[in-house]
């Protein structure tokens, strides 16, 4: 692990979850996941070992539109397309959207550095699951 952190077994276990391929779990899952394997593990843990990752640049933390904070621990810059039914992320790169057109009428606002998109809609294991409705899995589920 970079950033100079110390390494305890609460922060690898979490850090290697967070840096999964194309997940973006929120504190709360993070615990649920951890909290057979390390019973002492603490939620309070979970969330001040998250908040340090953020803080040393290892993670993003961003809302889902739903007022559920998640994190990410792919920093290279990336979209995200939500499906609203599982609430699942996907990682969007920007060679699939090419460069993003900021509208003029922002050039008098101030200077744009960098365009995230949120794309929303249905993803395809929904579409195929025939249209029901799973919302309840992780909505709220980032404030206990
Ligand atoms: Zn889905
Ligand atoms: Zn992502």
């Amino acid at each position: 692990m970079k950033a100079g952190l110390r390494l305890t077994g609460p922060r690898i276990a979490i850090y290697r979850i967070v840096t999964g391929e194309g997940v973006h779990p929120s504190a709360e899952e993070v615990y649920q996941m951890l909290s057979d394997e390390m019973p002492s593990l603490s939620r309070d843990t979970v969330y001040r070992t998250l908040g340090t990752f953020e803080e040393a640049g290892l993670v993003r933390k961003f809302p889902d539109g739903d007022g559920v904070f998640r994190y990410d621990g792919k920093m290279r810059f990336h979209h995200h397309f939500t499906c609203s039914r599982c609430r699942t992320i996907f990682d969007v790169g920007e060679d699939e959207t090419g460069a993003v057109p900021v509208p003029e009428t922002l050039r008098s606002r101030g200077t744009i550095e960098s365009v995230r998109l949120e794309f929303r809609g249905v993803c395809l294991s929904c579409q195929t699951r025939g249209g029901k409705m799973t919302k309840e899995r992780t909505i709220n589920s980032g404030e206990i």
